[in-house]
């Protein structure tokens, strides 16, 4: 188990295109589980592999339902629209509104290398379209409409 520092808004890191994972190796695997513990520490409902300075096409996500391990992960559907708020680790204490689609469907591989398709509604939606942007150097901050205040 190890935490790994989480990189801010303002790391050059941040704002790079990840690569894909061509062989899940032991790095990998520690990497996802580092990812994991530090998604949870700090309460976070995903993380992406640049937030812990590393660029890799991997982001792992938990939104209440279960750990969610995705690696070289894309969208490869999406319906509907929600607009909502909206925050992320490396932005730490802000909260925006953004808009997303209501309905996505991603297609990944898992950590022992199979292909797998999984579909999400509202907040886990959200997670894929918000994790997966950040291995294209984009950040939430971006696409935010209008900033809210939120008591946590
Ligand atoms: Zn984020």
């Amino acid at each position: 188990m190890a935490i790994r520092n989480v990189r801010k808004l303002g790391d050059e890191i941040l704002r790079k295109k990840s690569r894909p994972v061509e062989e899940i190796d032991s790095k990998i695997i520690t990497l996802l589980e580092d990812m994991a513990d530090t998604m949870y520490y700090t309460q976070g409902v995903g993380l992406a592999a640049p937030q812990v300075g590393i660029l890799k096409r991997i982001a792992v996500i938990d939104v209440g339902d279960g750990l969610i391990e995705l690696i070289n992960p894309e969208i490869i559907e999406t319906s509907g629209e929600q607009t909502d708020k909206e925050g992320c680790l490396s932005v730490p204490g802000k909260y925006g509104l953004v808009s997303r689609p209501y309905k996505v469907t991603v297609r990944a591989t898992d950590r022992d290398g199979n292909l797998f398709e999984m579909t999400g509604e509202g907040l886990l939606a959200r997670a894929f379209c918000h994790e997966i942007e950040h291995l294209d150097g984009y950040l939430f901050v971006d696409k935010v409409t209008e900033y809210v205040e939120v008591d946590d």
